[in-house]
Protein backbone atom coordinates (compact mmCIF):
# COMPACT_ATOMS: atom_id res chain seq x y z
CA UNK A 1 0.00 0.00 0.00
CA UNK A 2 1.38 3.52 -1.13
CA UNK A 3 1.59 5.90 2.15
CA UNK A 4 -0.19 8.97 1.07
CA UNK A 5 1.37 12.55 0.79
CA UNK A 6 -0.04 15.83 0.39
CA UNK A 7 1.04 16.46 -3.30
CA UNK A 8 -0.84 18.73 -5.33
CA UNK A 9 -1.00 16.49 -9.12
CA UNK A 10 -2.48 17.77 -12.39
CA UNK A 11 -2.74 15.03 -14.64
CA UNK A 12 -3.55 15.08 -18.21
CA UNK A 13 -6.30 12.47 -17.78
CA UNK A 14 -7.75 10.17 -15.79
CA UNK A 15 -4.77 6.95 -16.23
CA UNK A 16 -6.21 3.81 -16.17
CA UNK A 17 -5.58 1.02 -13.48
CA UNK A 18 -6.35 1.43 -9.33
CA UNK A 19 -3.06 3.29 -8.34
CA UNK A 20 -4.00 6.44 -10.08
CA UNK A 21 -6.82 6.60 -6.49
CA UNK A 22 -3.72 7.06 -5.00
CA UNK A 23 -3.03 10.26 -5.54
CA UNK A 24 -5.13 12.29 -3.11
CA UNK A 25 -5.24 15.57 -4.45
CA UNK A 26 -5.21 15.40 -8.57
CA UNK A 27 -6.56 17.50 -10.65
CA UNK A 28 -7.34 16.78 -14.12
CA UNK A 29 -6.44 18.85 -16.98
CA UNK A 30 -4.91 19.86 -20.87
CA UNK A 31 -1.34 20.97 -20.64
CA UNK A 32 -2.88 23.91 -22.56
CA UNK A 33 -5.56 24.49 -19.81
CA UNK A 34 -2.85 25.18 -17.38
CA UNK A 35 -3.58 28.82 -16.20
CA UNK A 36 -0.67 31.52 -16.18
CA UNK A 37 0.39 30.70 -13.19
CA UNK A 38 -0.42 27.31 -10.90
CA UNK A 39 1.00 28.18 -7.62
CA UNK A 40 0.75 25.25 -5.57
CA UNK A 41 1.12 22.77 -8.42
CA UNK A 42 3.80 19.69 -7.42
CA UNK A 43 3.48 16.82 -9.90
CA UNK A 44 2.05 16.99 -13.61
CA UNK A 45 1.67 13.72 -15.01
CA UNK A 46 1.74 13.39 -18.87
CA UNK A 47 2.08 11.06 -21.60
CA UNK A 48 5.08 11.17 -24.33
CA UNK A 49 4.44 14.05 -26.73
CA UNK A 50 2.57 16.33 -24.49
CA UNK A 51 5.05 18.86 -24.74
CA UNK A 52 6.16 19.94 -20.97
CA UNK A 53 8.91 23.32 -21.77
CA UNK A 54 10.40 26.43 -20.40
CA UNK A 55 6.86 27.97 -20.86
CA UNK A 56 4.80 25.22 -19.07
CA UNK A 57 7.37 25.18 -15.79
CA UNK A 58 7.58 28.61 -15.66
CA UNK A 59 3.60 28.59 -14.80
CA UNK A 60 4.50 25.89 -12.27
CA UNK A 61 6.72 27.48 -9.24
CA UNK A 62 6.05 24.64 -6.79
CA UNK A 63 6.67 21.77 -9.39
CA UNK A 64 8.92 19.27 -8.40
CA UNK A 65 8.10 16.52 -10.79
CA UNK A 66 7.11 15.78 -13.83
CA UNK A 67 6.66 11.78 -14.23
CA UNK A 68 5.81 10.63 -17.50
CA UNK A 69 3.49 7.78 -18.26
CA UNK A 70 5.70 5.93 -20.81
CA UNK A 71 9.25 5.59 -21.98
CA UNK A 72 9.97 8.74 -24.81
CA UNK A 73 10.29 11.43 -23.03
CA UNK A 74 11.45 13.29 -25.80
CA UNK A 75 8.66 15.93 -25.74
CA UNK A 76 10.05 16.81 -22.27
CA UNK A 77 12.69 19.88 -22.10
CA UNK A 78 14.88 17.45 -19.40
CA UNK A 79 17.56 20.22 -19.12
CA UNK A 80 15.24 22.90 -18.28
CA UNK A 81 13.81 20.96 -15.56
CA UNK A 82 17.21 19.95 -14.40
CA UNK A 83 17.93 23.48 -13.99
CA UNK A 84 14.98 24.31 -11.62
CA UNK A 85 15.97 20.90 -9.64
CA UNK A 86 12.28 19.63 -11.36
CA UNK A 87 12.90 15.52 -11.35
CA UNK A 88 11.98 13.86 -14.56
CA UNK A 89 10.49 10.32 -14.18
CA UNK A 90 9.74 7.87 -17.03
CA UNK A 91 8.18 4.08 -16.60
CA UNK A 92 10.85 1.95 -18.23
CA UNK A 93 10.74 -1.92 -18.20
CA UNK A 94 7.10 -2.30 -17.54
CA UNK A 95 5.87 -2.24 -21.48
CA UNK A 96 8.56 -3.96 -22.57
CA UNK A 97 6.83 -6.60 -23.43
CA UNK A 98 3.84 -5.26 -24.46
CA UNK A 99 5.74 -3.02 -26.81
CA UNK A 100 8.05 -5.85 -28.67
CA UNK A 101 4.54 -8.04 -29.02
CA UNK A 102 3.13 -5.06 -31.14
CA UNK A 103 6.47 -5.04 -33.29
CA UNK A 104 5.80 -8.45 -34.09
CA UNK A 105 2.71 -8.06 -35.16
CA UNK A 106 3.40 -5.58 -37.32
CA UNK A 107 6.93 -7.54 -38.19
CA UNK A 108 4.46 -10.32 -39.30
CA UNK A 109 1.33 -8.40 -40.55
CA UNK A 110 3.82 -6.44 -42.97
CA UNK A 111 5.75 -9.27 -44.67
CA UNK A 112 3.20 -11.48 -44.55
CA UNK A 113 1.00 -8.96 -46.10
CA UNK A 114 -1.90 -9.76 -43.43
CA UNK A 115 -3.90 -6.49 -43.58
CA UNK A 116 -3.81 -6.67 -47.79
CA UNK A 117 -5.76 -10.42 -47.46
CA UNK A 118 -7.60 -8.74 -44.52
CA UNK A 119 -9.10 -6.27 -47.44
CA UNK A 120 -8.97 -8.67 -50.16
CA UNK A 121 -11.47 -10.91 -48.37
CA UNK A 122 -13.60 -7.85 -47.31
CA UNK A 123 -13.64 -6.63 -51.37
CA UNK A 124 -15.11 -10.04 -52.25
CA UNK A 125 -12.49 -9.50 -54.61
CA UNK A 126 -10.84 -12.59 -53.26
CA UNK A 127 -11.12 -15.75 -55.92
CA UNK A 128 -8.04 -17.29 -56.15
CA UNK A 129 -6.39 -19.84 -53.73
CA UNK A 130 -3.21 -19.88 -55.22
CA UNK A 131 -2.61 -16.41 -56.87
CA UNK A 132 0.79 -15.45 -56.81
CA UNK A 133 -0.67 -12.12 -56.15
CA UNK A 134 -0.82 -12.92 -52.60
CA UNK A 135 2.48 -14.23 -52.30
CA UNK A 136 5.18 -12.78 -49.59
CA UNK A 137 8.67 -13.49 -48.39
CA UNK A 138 9.04 -15.94 -45.57
CA UNK A 139 9.92 -14.77 -41.54
CA UNK A 140 11.74 -17.76 -40.83
CA UNK A 141 15.12 -17.48 -41.51
CA UNK A 142 15.10 -13.92 -42.45
CA UNK A 143 17.23 -11.27 -40.96
CA UNK A 144 16.36 -8.68 -38.24
CA UNK A 145 18.45 -5.68 -37.94
CA UNK A 146 17.05 -3.98 -34.89
CA UNK A 147 18.38 -0.39 -34.36
CA UNK A 148 18.44 0.35 -30.59
CA UNK A 149 18.87 -3.03 -28.36
CA UNK A 150 17.85 -1.46 -25.17
CA UNK A 151 15.04 -3.35 -22.83
CA UNK A 152 12.67 -3.22 -25.79
CA UNK A 153 15.30 -4.12 -28.42
CA UNK A 154 16.26 -6.70 -26.85
CA UNK A 155 12.56 -8.35 -26.55
CA UNK A 156 12.14 -8.40 -30.28
CA UNK A 157 15.47 -10.40 -30.39
CA UNK A 158 14.10 -12.85 -27.99
CA UNK A 159 10.68 -13.24 -30.53
CA UNK A 160 12.62 -12.85 -33.05
CA UNK A 161 14.82 -16.21 -32.53
CA UNK A 162 11.33 -17.99 -32.16
CA UNK A 163 10.88 -17.35 -35.76
CA UNK A 164 14.27 -18.65 -36.18
CA UNK A 165 15.16 -15.35 -37.72
CA UNK A 166 19.28 -14.40 -37.68
CA UNK A 167 18.93 -11.19 -35.60
CA UNK A 168 21.61 -8.15 -36.13
CA UNK A 169 21.86 -4.95 -34.09
CA UNK A 170 23.27 -1.93 -34.18
CA UNK A 171 23.66 0.55 -31.10
CA UNK A 172 26.36 3.24 -30.13
CA UNK A 173 27.76 0.64 -27.54
CA UNK A 174 29.14 -3.09 -28.54
CA UNK A 175 27.91 -5.22 -26.18
CA UNK A 176 30.47 -8.32 -24.64
CA UNK A 177 30.83 -11.04 -26.90
CA UNK A 178 29.50 -13.03 -24.23
CA UNK A 179 26.74 -10.93 -23.97
CA UNK A 180 26.05 -11.08 -28.01
CA UNK A 181 26.32 -15.02 -27.75
CA UNK A 182 23.82 -15.03 -24.69
CA UNK A 183 21.51 -12.94 -27.18
CA UNK A 184 22.23 -14.31 -30.08
CA UNK A 185 22.75 -11.08 -31.99
CA UNK A 186 25.55 -9.56 -33.89
CA UNK A 187 26.56 -5.95 -33.94
CA UNK A 188 26.54 -4.25 -37.32
CA UNK A 189 27.29 -0.63 -38.17
CA UNK A 190 23.97 1.02 -38.98
CA UNK A 191 25.16 1.29 -42.77
CA UNK A 192 26.05 -2.31 -43.09
CA UNK A 193 22.97 -3.26 -40.94
CA UNK A 194 20.62 -1.71 -43.19
CA UNK A 195 22.22 -3.50 -46.32
CA UNK A 196 21.90 -6.57 -44.83
CA UNK A 197 18.47 -6.76 -42.81
CA UNK A 198 15.18 -8.09 -44.62
CA UNK A 199 13.29 -6.41 -41.94
CA UNK A 200 14.71 -2.89 -39.35
CA UNK A 201 13.43 -2.30 -36.64
CA UNK A 202 13.94 0.76 -34.76
CA UNK A 203 14.42 0.40 -30.84
CA UNK A 204 16.33 3.62 -30.26
CA UNK A 205 15.20 6.84 -28.44
CA UNK A 206 14.59 10.26 -30.32
CA UNK A 207 17.27 12.36 -29.31
CA UNK A 208 19.40 15.29 -30.73
CA UNK A 209 21.77 12.32 -32.28
CA UNK A 210 18.99 9.97 -33.29
CA UNK A 211 16.80 12.71 -34.94
CA UNK A 212 16.23 11.74 -38.57
CA UNK A 213 19.18 8.68 -38.09
CA UNK A 214 17.73 7.18 -40.69
CA UNK A 215 17.30 9.74 -43.71
CA UNK A 216 17.26 9.39 -47.53
CA UNK A 217 20.76 7.79 -47.80
CA UNK A 218 20.17 5.30 -45.00
CA UNK A 219 16.53 4.18 -46.73
CA UNK A 220 18.76 3.85 -50.44
CA UNK A 221 20.80 1.54 -48.46
CA UNK A 222 17.64 -1.27 -47.56
CA UNK A 223 16.89 -3.93 -50.12
CA UNK A 224 14.05 -3.88 -52.55
CA UNK A 225 11.06 -4.84 -50.91
CA UNK A 226 12.97 -4.51 -47.01
CA UNK A 227 10.82 -3.97 -44.85
CA UNK A 228 10.97 -1.20 -41.56
CA UNK A 229 8.79 -1.29 -38.58
CA UNK A 230 8.94 1.46 -36.20
CA UNK A 231 7.66 1.21 -33.09
CA UNK A 232 9.83 3.89 -31.56
CA UNK A 233 9.61 7.54 -32.57
CA UNK A 234 8.86 8.95 -35.75
CA UNK A 235 11.48 11.37 -35.74
CA UNK A 236 14.00 8.94 -35.72
CA UNK A 237 13.43 8.81 -39.70
CA UNK A 238 12.81 11.01 -42.19
CA UNK A 239 8.93 10.58 -43.02
CA UNK A 240 8.96 12.27 -46.33
CA UNK A 241 11.78 10.29 -47.54
CA UNK A 242 10.06 7.03 -46.26
CA UNK A 243 6.68 8.16 -47.37
CA UNK A 244 8.80 8.59 -50.81
CA UNK A 245 10.35 4.89 -51.12
CA UNK A 246 6.83 3.86 -49.90
CA UNK A 247 4.55 5.94 -52.24
CA UNK A 248 7.52 4.05 -55.06
CA UNK A 249 6.47 0.31 -53.93
CA UNK A 250 10.44 -0.34 -53.69
CA UNK A 251 9.78 -1.08 -49.39
CA UNK A 252 7.19 -1.97 -46.77
CA UNK A 253 6.19 -0.27 -43.54
CA UNK A 254 4.84 -1.26 -40.00
CA UNK A 255 4.52 2.24 -38.75
CA UNK A 256 3.10 2.52 -34.78
CA UNK A 257 4.71 6.60 -34.53
CA UNK A 258 4.29 9.88 -37.02
CA UNK A 259 5.75 12.72 -36.61
CA UNK A 260 2.00 15.02 -36.34
CA UNK A 261 0.39 12.14 -34.05
CA UNK A 262 -2.52 11.70 -34.61
CA UNK A 263 -1.90 12.89 -38.10
CA UNK A 264 -0.50 10.63 -40.46
CA UNK A 265 0.72 11.42 -43.83
CA UNK A 266 -2.39 11.21 -46.30
CA UNK A 267 -0.37 9.16 -49.20
CA UNK A 268 0.08 6.51 -46.39
CA UNK A 269 -3.55 5.66 -46.36
CA UNK A 270 -3.84 4.64 -49.71
CA UNK A 271 -0.59 2.37 -49.58
CA UNK A 272 -0.90 -1.48 -49.46
CA UNK A 273 2.82 -2.25 -48.51
CA UNK A 274 2.17 -0.34 -45.41
CA UNK A 275 0.53 -1.54 -41.84
CA UNK A 276 -0.64 1.48 -39.26
CA UNK A 277 -1.58 1.37 -35.92
CA UNK A 278 -2.08 4.21 -33.60
CA UNK A 279 0.99 4.44 -31.35
CA UNK A 280 -0.47 1.01 -29.52
CA UNK A 281 3.17 -0.17 -28.09
CA UNK A 282 2.10 -0.17 -24.59
CA UNK A 283 -1.81 -0.11 -25.24
CA UNK A 284 -2.36 -3.80 -23.26
CA UNK A 285 -3.65 -3.10 -20.17
CA UNK A 286 -1.51 -4.88 -17.57
CA UNK A 287 0.62 -2.73 -19.25
CA UNK A 288 -0.81 0.66 -18.85
CA UNK A 289 -2.00 -0.45 -15.25
CA UNK A 290 1.75 -0.71 -14.51
CA UNK A 291 3.21 2.83 -16.16
CA UNK A 292 0.48 4.34 -14.22
CA UNK A 293 1.36 2.43 -10.53
CA UNK A 294 5.18 3.54 -11.36
CA UNK A 295 4.66 6.71 -12.43
CA UNK A 296 2.00 7.53 -9.04
CA UNK A 297 4.98 5.72 -6.92
CA UNK A 298 7.60 8.22 -8.50
CA UNK A 299 5.34 11.36 -7.66
CA UNK A 300 4.72 10.27 -4.24
CA UNK A 301 8.26 9.68 -3.52
CA UNK A 302 9.19 13.13 -5.01
CA UNK A 303 6.60 14.44 -2.54
CA UNK A 304 7.77 12.62 0.21
CA UNK A 305 11.34 13.61 -0.44
CA UNK A 306 12.45 10.41 -1.56
CA UNK A 307 14.34 10.22 -4.70
CA UNK A 308 12.49 8.73 -7.26
CA UNK A 309 12.56 5.39 -8.54
CA UNK A 310 13.01 5.87 -12.18
CA UNK A 311 14.83 9.29 -13.21
CA UNK A 312 15.61 10.16 -16.23
CA UNK A 313 17.17 13.22 -15.31
CA UNK A 314 20.33 14.57 -13.34
CA UNK A 315 18.25 16.07 -10.70
CA UNK A 316 16.25 12.82 -10.01
CA UNK A 317 19.70 11.05 -9.13
CA UNK A 318 19.93 12.70 -6.20
P1 LIG B 1 16.32 1.72 -23.75
O1 LIG B 1 16.29 0.49 -22.89
O2 LIG B 1 16.95 2.95 -23.20
O3 LIG B 1 17.04 1.30 -25.11
C1 LIG B 1 17.38 2.23 -26.10
C2 LIG B 1 18.58 1.69 -26.85
O4 LIG B 1 18.88 2.60 -27.92
C3 LIG B 1 19.83 1.53 -26.01
O5 LIG B 1 20.27 0.21 -26.09
C4 LIG B 1 20.85 2.49 -26.64
O6 LIG B 1 22.12 1.84 -26.69
C5 LIG B 1 20.29 2.67 -28.06
N1 LIG B 1 20.68 3.96 -28.64
C6 LIG B 1 20.68 5.18 -28.06
N2 LIG B 1 21.14 6.10 -28.91
C7 LIG B 1 21.46 5.44 -30.06
C8 LIG B 1 22.01 5.84 -31.30
N3 LIG B 1 22.38 7.11 -31.52
N4 LIG B 1 22.17 4.91 -32.27
C9 LIG B 1 21.84 3.62 -32.03
N5 LIG B 1 21.33 3.17 -30.86
C10 LIG B 1 21.15 4.08 -29.88
O7 LIG B 1 14.86 2.13 -24.19
P2 LIG B 1 13.56 1.19 -24.35
O8 LIG B 1 12.86 1.09 -23.06
O9 LIG B 1 13.95 -0.06 -25.06
O10 LIG B 1 12.66 2.15 -25.29
C11 LIG B 1 13.12 2.56 -26.56
C12 LIG B 1 12.21 3.63 -27.14
O11 LIG B 1 10.99 3.04 -27.58
C13 LIG B 1 11.78 4.71 -26.16
O12 LIG B 1 12.74 5.75 -26.08
C14 LIG B 1 10.45 5.20 -26.73
O13 LIG B 1 10.63 6.37 -27.52
C15 LIG B 1 9.97 4.05 -27.60
N6 LIG B 1 8.72 3.44 -27.10
C16 LIG B 1 7.61 3.49 -27.87
C17 LIG B 1 6.45 2.87 -27.44
C18 LIG B 1 5.18 2.88 -28.26
O14 LIG B 1 4.11 2.93 -27.70
N7 LIG B 1 5.27 2.81 -29.57
C19 LIG B 1 6.41 2.22 -26.19
C20 LIG B 1 7.58 2.19 -25.43
C21 LIG B 1 8.74 2.81 -25.89
P3 LIG B 1 23.50 2.70 -26.71
O15 LIG B 1 23.38 3.68 -25.58
O16 LIG B 1 24.55 1.67 -26.55
O17 LIG B 1 23.54 3.33 -28.05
Amino acid sequence: MLSRVAVRTVATRRFPGPAFNDLRDVAILRLDELELCCQGVHALMVVGGEVVDRRILARCPDLMIVANVGVGHDAIDVPACDERGVVVTNTPGVLDAATADLTFALLLACVRRVVEGDRLVRSREWKDRWGDANLATEVSGATLGIVGLGRIGRAVAQRAHGFSMRVLYHSRRRLSEATERELGVSWRTLDDLLVQADVVSLHAPLTSETENLVGRRELSFLRDGACLINTARAGIVDEPALVRELTSGRLRAGLDVFAQEPGVPEVLLALDNVVLSPHLGSATVSARHAMTRLAVENILAVGAGRPPLTPVSEAGTH
